[in-house]
């Protein structure tokens, strides 16, 4: 199989999985007991808040482990009182971040989207703006993902941050697929809040974190024990937390060779897609992380082609893997401004470090063959836009 869809996840890494294997067999200690086996697995847990905190340039205190980047950007809306809150989120947010804002919009908070350019790319001027018309700044939340999981964009979070500081609103961003991918420096940038997930980086499923400043009022979501400093009850998970630290430690130490990696093969993709017809990448005039190209081929269906090139042993998907099979064109597209044909052409392609210019090629190849020589067939009758 040629896999393409690292922003969806990706495979675990060996040393990571080697990393896991001892807290999964014979360490079993809870990490809250006093005995030796708890501690060994509490010294475990701390080295891993290590690994992850360095990863971002935040600091060990700053790091609640959670069940995955959903839950993290659940959690960072807790960091305004919720019956009062006032969010300011991003059209183009992911959906842990959108609905989660949207059903406390239900329980009373007020939510405003923050329109993007046709770049995906928000206007901080605009939010000085709206962030001047608010009564009680001291209830707002900004959230604003650092880059965005289907086009790629990267926003100026930085100053997004400073917008926010200015008015004492509190600033919060998804890093779940700039982590590892960028250098990130949570604390020298003016930013409250940060969620990451392991397994955008070859780390496990279902762990994750969120980065809380310390003079940051967080209400837990989950209640039952003193875990992660009174923040995230529940026992944690330990072999995945480990994975999570190793996998953080590898992404920090490849940071360098790994973009390097990714930017040549999206050049050689993109010049490929440059030479065929009716191709359009979007937010190509902004900045990208380098492993991700979304493009649409105009007059397809991206679920079409999807499966055509499934068929054919490649792996990519349409917007993000949450939405993918929902039929529904992808939300990133439309806040950007494009109409509904367009978006549902989108094809994202999110390399990792795997892959291999030989399978650019043979992607190219079968994309120009699906959407080239059978384009009448597949644009008008069976695949129509
Ligand atoms: N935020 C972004 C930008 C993502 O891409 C994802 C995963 O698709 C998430 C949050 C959710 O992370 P997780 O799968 O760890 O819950």
């Amino acid at each position: 199989m040629i896999y393409f869809d690292h922003n969806a996840t990706t495979p675990i890494a060996p040393e990571v999985l080697e990393a896991m294997q001892p807290w999964l067999s014979h360490h079993y200690g809870n990490p809250s007991s006093v005995h030796r086996a708890g501690r060994l697995a509490r010294q475990a847990i701390d080295a891993a808040r290590e690994q992850v905190a360095a990863l971002v340039g935040g600091q060990p205190a700053d790091v609640i482990f959670t069940s995955g980047g959903t839950e993290a950007d659940n959690l960072a809306l807790n960091a305004v009182p919720v019956d009062r809150a006032h969010y300011l989120v991003g059209s183009t947010e992911h959906a842990a971040v959108l609905e989660a804002a949207q059903a406390r919009a239900r329980a009373g908070a007020t939510l405003q989207l923050l329109p993007v350019d046709n770049n995906g790319l928000i206007d901080e001027g605009a939010l000085d703006a709206t962030l001047a018309g608010i009564d009680d700044a001291a209830n707002a939340l900004v959230s604003v993902m650092w880059a965005n999981n289907e086009t790629g964009v990267i926003q100026d979070v930085e100053a997004v941050g400073r917008v926010a500081r200015k008015h004492g609103a509190r600033m919060h961003t998804d890093a779940v697929q700039a982590a590892g991918k960028l250098s990130v420096d949570f604390a020298a940038m003016p930013l409250d809040l940060l969620s990451v997930s392991a397994h955008k980086l070859y780390g496990p499923k279902g762990v994750g974190a969120l980065l809380c400043k310390r003079d940051v009022e967080l209400s837990p979501l989950l209640f039952g024990g003193g875990h992660e400093n009174k923040r995230r009850a529940g026992t944690e998970n330990l072999a995945g937390i480990v994975g999570f630290g190793k996998a953080a430690e590898l992404a920090q130490r490849d940071l360098h060779a790994r973009q390097q990696h990714a930017l040549a093969l999206r050049e050689s993709l993109e010049l490929g897609l440059a030479n065929m017809p009716n191709v359009q990448i979007f937010g190509q005039a902004a900045a990208r992380v380098a492993n991700t190209c979304q493009f649409g081929v105009r007059g397809f269906h991206s679920e079409a082609l999807l499966m055509e090139l499934d068929r054919r042993g490649i792996a990519v998907t349409s917007g993000s893997a949450c939405h993918a099979g929902t039929g529904e064109p992808t939300h990133v597209l439309l806040a950007m401004g494009y109409d509904s044909d367009t978006a549902h052409s989108a094809i994202r392609v999110s390399f990792g470090v795997q892959n291999t210019a030989a399978e650019v090629e043979t992607f190219l190849q079968a994309l120009n063959e699906i959407a080239g020589a059978r384009a009448p067939a597949f644009a008008a009758g069976l695949f129509g836009g």
